[in-house]
């Protein structure tokens, strides 16, 4: 029998090894402009068209390269960053595989052009799909410029398997920022299609923030600092009144190079135990310093994550620097009983501002609530107030013109009238055929037995038919603001707003400007109130982040199930019968009674049969 073993052909090991390297544009941003960064620029412009589905070019102003090295830049393993497997224990440069040209070049239609300072003229080559089509001197200025254009053009599956441009935008602008928060002192641009993204100039890690994340940011900021012989962190982390429903803001950087580390993650949210609010996550920009000797980055071809070899001493270090800045800034407990003292280390007082202590003011505590109203302060229990009550019975009353006048004016019950044999259990008034039990659940009788209906989940799927309808059939009406709002979003937070604002517009909200550094905001649905919108807008900007959506119906339904599930009455709410009807009533108007947007079941019955067995 003939060998079967024979080796793959260079074009096609390339096109393997991409699959590692290149999953998304979004990926090869990262690769150029690390490369980029390597090669000591100081400014670095990004350009893509589409998403980078079509076009993506990186120029900068480093050292370039020769004639030689340009040409070999695209083989595989070439790299100028290390010589023997020892240096992969003392990098001090981002790449050094040797993989991410060639990975490139092997998948699309690239063009490169660069030029050291000391040549009179540079070199221009153009490879597509690993194979070099031209290589020309030419005139270029100093620095190197590389076009990667039709990414995935020889593998459809690939190809298609790209998001929409909004989703593939965004993992640009994530890496882009993730990059540009390494690298202060370097200035970067991200123009896409014509328009600008960003435009950052050098500067120092906390204007670099600011100017990443919008005005307000710097009053949000406390830095830390800590410097021991293993480990120096310095950065910054949000205060905890400005911790945001979603995980956007947290970035570590090890060595100048963004990672993802579950572990340390959880020394910053142990830090912060106590001080924030449920489902809030902490603001974080952490940049650490490590002997380069003390890591392994090796171990994913992303270069995301990392070994550390102590791991617990980082943690434990970690969690009392930001635990001490916070307490120092007096936004945390400064006494620290748990504190493990071994693990303390002596900090420099004299070079610290004193800071004079502040009163805090709950802005939101109200003496005349019932105290059930107040015992889940998160958001999206908003418990209603007179006027903002249409809003539950928005789309039930769809025999009627408009809210009914009457419903404005119902008032909860207050707890006390609950104090009889059943306790808070039985918030139903007598006569009525609908009970509210643990002000969660609504108990109603049937013919044939008993329905417990989950009153969020309820409310939640009426909600929800109600804004699909809005959204594509035909829009909800708005109540116009006195004051308009003006709101702040991160870049990546307004990108996403565009891509949905027409139809949020159908539920009813109204913009102005969203193109200033605010976003405008001039009419609001009619059930919803205006304190309510910041948050609904975050919570809905957090779930398109974190859901992905791949076309243009599934956007919708991401929309309309976000807003329903933030304006549906949570458990924990008490309901009077009135409105307790009104929710079984819309529920069973519903298309899809028995299941929530998310397939959850809305409510059980439990037959007579059932009933009387338990008898037996
Ligand atoms: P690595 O970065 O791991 O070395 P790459 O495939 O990304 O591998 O790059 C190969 C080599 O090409 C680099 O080592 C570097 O010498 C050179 N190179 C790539 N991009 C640039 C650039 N923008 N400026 C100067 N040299 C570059
Ligand atoms: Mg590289």
């Amino acid at each position: 029998m003939t060998d079967v073993i024979h080796l793959l052909p260079d074009h096609v090991a390339n096109q393997i090894a991409a699959g590692e390297v290149v999953q998304r544009p979004a990926s090869v941003i990262k690769e150029l402009l690390e490369n980029s960064i390597d090669a000591k620029a100081q400014n670095i412009q990004v350009f893509i068209k589409e998403a980078g589905k079509i076009l993506i070019k990186i120029v900068d102003d480093g050292v370039g390269m020769s004639v030689t090295d340009a040409r070999l830049s695209f083989e595989r393993h070439a790299t100028s960053k290390i010589k023997s497997a020892q240096d992969l224990f003392s990098l001090q440069t981002k790449g050094f595989r040797g993989e991410a040209l060639a990975s490139i070049a092997a998948i699309a239609h690239v063009e490169l052009r660069t030029k050291r300072s000391e040549d009179e003229i540079g070199t221009c080559i153009k490879i597509e799909g690993s194979e070099v089509v031209s290589q020309e001197p030419c005139i270029t200025v100093t620095g190197t410029s590389i076009s990667v254009k039709n990414l995935f053009y020889n593998i459809p599956a690939r190809r298609n398997f790209l998001k929409s441009d909004t989703v593939e935008t965004r993992h640009i602008v994530d890496e882009f920022q993730r990059v540009a928060l390494a690298h202060p002192d370097i200035a970067f641009t991200l123009v896409h299609n014509s328009g600008e993204l960003f435009q950052l100039p050098g500067t120092k890690y906390r204007q670099r923030i600011n100017n990443i994340f919008g005005g307000k940011t710097n009053e949000k900021l406390v830095p830390v600092n800590e410097d021991t012989e293993i480990l120096k962190i310095s950065g910054f982390v949000g205060k905890p009144e400005f911790a945001r429903r979603t995980r956007g803001e947290q970035f570590f950087f090890v060595n100048d190079r963004y990672i993802k580390s579950p572990y340390l993650n959880h020394a910053v949210t142990a830090a912060f135990e106590g001080l924030l609010k449920d489902g809030a996550y902490p603001s974080y920009f952490l940049y650490l310093k490590v002997d380069p000797k003390s890591i392994d980055i090796n171990i994913h071809p992303t270069k995301t994550e990392i070994k550390f070899d102590d791991e617990h001493a980082l943690y434990a270090m970690l969690r009392s620097a930001i635990k001490h800045s916070l307490g120092q800034f007096s936004v945390g407990p400064v006494l620290d009983f748990e504190r493990d003292p071994t693990m303390d280390t002596p900090y420099n007082y004299e070079n610290r501002p004193v800071s004079t202590p502040k009163i805090e003011v709950d802005r939101n505590f109200n003496p005349f609530r019932t105290e059930g109203a107040d015992k889940n302060p998160s958001f999206g229990s908003f418990r209603k107030e007179t006027g903002s009550w249409e809003g539950l019975y928005t789309g039930l009353n769809s025999e009627t013109d408009g809210p009914n006048e009457d419903i404005r004016h119902i008032e909860f019950e207050s707890e006390e009238v609950t104090g009889n044999l059943f306790g808070a259990a039985r918030t139903g008034e007598a006569g009525s055929s609908t009970f509210q039990l643990n002000k969660k659940y609504i108990v109603s009788t049937l013919k044939t037995g008993m329905l417990v209906i989950d009153q969020h989940r309820a409310h939640t799927r009426i909600l929800y038919e109600e804004l699909l309808r809005s959204i594509t059939v035909s829009a909800a009406v708005s109540q116009q603001l006195l004051f308009p709002l003006h709101l702040r979003f991160s870049q990546n937070e307004k990108e996403l707003l565009k891509g949905i604002k027409e139809a949020l517009e159908q539920t009813g909200f109204i913009f102005g400007d969203i193109e200033q550094e605010t976003v405008e905001i001039i009419g609001i649905p009619t059930s919803v109130t205006e304190s309510e919108v910041e948050m609904l807008l975050e919570q809905l900007l957090a779930d398109f982040e974190n859901e992905v959506p791949g076309n243009n119906f599934s956007q919708t339904d991401l929309l309309a199930k976000s807003l329903a599930k933030s304006m549906a009455v949570k458990s924990g709410n008490l309901l009077n019968t009135t409105e307790q009807q009104h929710i079984v009533n819309g529920l069973f108007s519903c298309k899809e009674p028995s299941l929530t947007p998310s397939n959850k079941p809305v409510f059980i019955t439990l037959a007579v049969e059932e009933i009387e067995k338990k008898f037996m």
